[in-house]
């Protein structure tokens, strides 16, 4: 896969880049909707799931953060899955240093790359940052981990959302939408 060839070092978003998890998010959005109704507090149009909580975090209550993680761990917990057959042919093959940075929870991820026989260097989700995607902050703690905090052009990082090209844009870290990839679950 040419996109990926030129960086040394590489990064994946998880759900809907490297497999697409069976969770019924409709679901999911009813219970925020819930939340947000009890507590008063307001929604802002536009918004994604998790830029809502980190927007309530910010300006209601932080307690909100965990909150979410509990309502997530619910529907995202023993969940089916497809796999992006090509993309993770590739990564069982390379050698290359490579990371996960999601909004899923940990323990969903884990659990999948478990059934997957994969293990990336560094894995960051829900739990490891204050603020989600499209917060670059995942990234930052990626080009820690692999001491090239002054060059983040040797990370490509990968992922299907605007709110994945957006972190890599604030971390200048370069993007590429897996879709270009030739996406293919099964
Ligand atoms: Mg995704």
């Amino acid at each position: 896969m040419k996109p990926l060839q030129n960086h040394k070092y590489w990064s994946f978003d998880f759900d809907r880049t490297l497999v697409e998890m069976q969770v019924d998010w409709g679901m999911v959005w009813d219970e925020v909707f819930k939340l947000f109704k009890e507590n008063s507090w307001e929604l802002s149009e536009g918004l994604g799931l998790h830029e809502s909580i980190d927007e309530a975090a910010s300006k209601y209550d932080v307690r909100v953060k965990k909150h979410f993680h509990d309502i997530l761990q619910k529907y995202e917990s023993g969940c089916s899955f497809t796999r992006n057959i090509p993309l993770l042919a590739v990564l069982e093959k390379s050698s290359v240093p490579w990371a996960i940075f999601s909004n899923n929870c940990k323990g969903t991820i884990l659990s999948i790359l478990e059934t997957l026989d994969l293990s990336p260097s560094i894995i960051v989700a829900y739990e490891d940052v204050q603020t989600c995607k499209p917060s670059s902050e995942g990234l930052e703690l990626i080009l820690k981990h692999f001491s090239i905090e002054s060059e983040p052009e040797k990370l490509i990082f990968v992922g299907d959302k605007v709110t994945d090209k957006k972190a890599a844009d604030s971390a200048d870290v370069p993007f590429f939408y897996v879709q270009d990839l030739g996406e293919k679950f099964i």
